[in-house]
């Protein structure tokens, strides 16, 4: 018996993406190969950590990368970094901040669930702005003795609230403070790898077992040299903060073989593949009781937005009943209001025809307890 079906855990279909709860993605099989060959001997795991970095630093044409446990573990350890750089006794010391500068700044419109993550470290949020509005102004207002960095969230860049990145940086490169950006899941477009780096900022956060699909516990740091040195001293084997985010060396080089894959990637033709899924499930779900058009979200959290979905209303249910009655069947899509949505990132080949089964069979059943009902 395959382990699930031992432990009675059920499988899915995946059709909304990168998300945690769900497992992530799926590694390729030479990744999986790689973290194999890498579980049969003993290294020292500072070599391999440095090693590996500057490997997937060179790869992704970056100045330096830490490898970490996750985007959240990754924002920890940059904030870790910010505050006790590479002194010993502060990174022992931390959460403990007494002495250090532990302000964090963050536009009120970025607030994230993941900025529990920098807080983890120690650091005081200070939030500048309303949730509608901020000016250049108010963030130079903010700037204290005790800002020890700026944490922007490259998903809520769009908002009305927020500020330009080159803005943001123009204040901060003032004060050297260093920029912190979350782009846990921004990939793709593979150039967001070098795009916040390139207008200024100090550190970027990715997820590993996002759409680079890797170990779904890895994650990347890429960023100035200095910086990324003191993220790797405030993470495990050091007793730390990151002391408790480790990353084995199974995992160090499955994500290095995902890395090389990912960047060997046609991007041009995977979008074009994705846009061919949903457009082919729209059509082939479009009815006299549900509507489907095909588009790209538009609301921040529903990264990446590049990649095309599908949209598909059903006349009389809520996308909440439906996405549950899907879920049920074992077919997991997003859901807003008044539609699901189906992203095609993570089918794998053959499973686009077996989600169009499911909610073709699913929206049989609902017209006709409808049709029922009414007679
Ligand atoms: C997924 C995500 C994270 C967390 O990433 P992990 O790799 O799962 O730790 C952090 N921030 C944002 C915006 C995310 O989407």
């Amino acid at each position: 018996m395959e382990i699930y079906e031992r432990l009675g855990v059920r499988t899915y279909i995946n059709a909304k993406g990168t998300i945690t709860d769900y497992g992530g993605s799926l590694m390729d099989e030479d990744v999986l190969r790689v973290m194999e060959e890498a579980s049969h001997n003993f290294i020292d795991i500072r070599e391999l950590h440095k090693k590996a970095g500057e490997y997937i630093a060179r790869i992704l044409g970056v100045e330096a990368c830490a490898i970490v446990s996750g985007a959240s573990a990754g924002l920890a350890v940059s904030a870790a970094a910010a505050m006790a750089g590479k002194n010993v006794a502060h990174i022992l010391q931390l959460p403990d901040t007494s002495g250090m500068k532990n302000e964090a700044l963050i536009l009120k419109c970025h607030r994230t669930e993941y900025d529990q993550s920098v807080r983890l470290a120690g650091a005081r949020m200070i939030e500048v702005g309303s949730a509608t509005h901020c000016c250049i102004e108010q963030l130079e207002d903010a700037v204290t003795e005790k800002t020890a960095m700026m944490i922007y969230s490259a998903e809520s860049e769009k908002l009305r609230g927020s500020l330009p990145f080159r803005s943001i940086v123009s204040v901060m490169e003032k004060y050297g403070i260093p920029v912190i950006v979350d782009a846990a899941a921004e990939l793709p477009p593979v150039d967001n790898i070098t795009r916040y780096l390139d207008m200024g900022a100090s550190l970027v956060v990715f997820s590993g077992g996002k759409e680079i699909r890797g170990p779904q516990a890895s994650g990347l740091v890429v960023g100035k040299r200095e910086l990324i040195e003191a993220c790797d001293l405030n993470q495990c084997p050091f007793h730390s903060i990151g002391r408790s985010m480790k990353v084995d060396k199974e995992t160090i080089c499955g994500l290095v073989r995902a890395v090389e894959l990912f960047a060997g990637k046609d991007y041009d033709k995977e979008l074009s593949r994705w846009k061919a899924i949903s457009t082919e499930i729209a059509e082939a779900l479009a009815g006299p009781y549900v509507h489907t058009r095909v588009g790209y979200p538009q609301m921040p959290g529903t990264e990446p937005r590049i990649i095309a979905r599908a949209y598909l209303s059903f006349a009389g249910f809520e996308g909440a009943e439906i996405q549950k009655r899907l879920y049920d069947e074992g077919l997991i899509v997003g859901a807003d209001e008044s539609e699901i949505i189906i992203n095609p990132q993570c089918l794998a080949c053959g499973e686009d025809k077996k989600v169009i089964e499911m909610v073709s069979k699913l929206t049989e059943e609902l017209y006709h307890e409808q049709n029922c009902r009414k007679a």
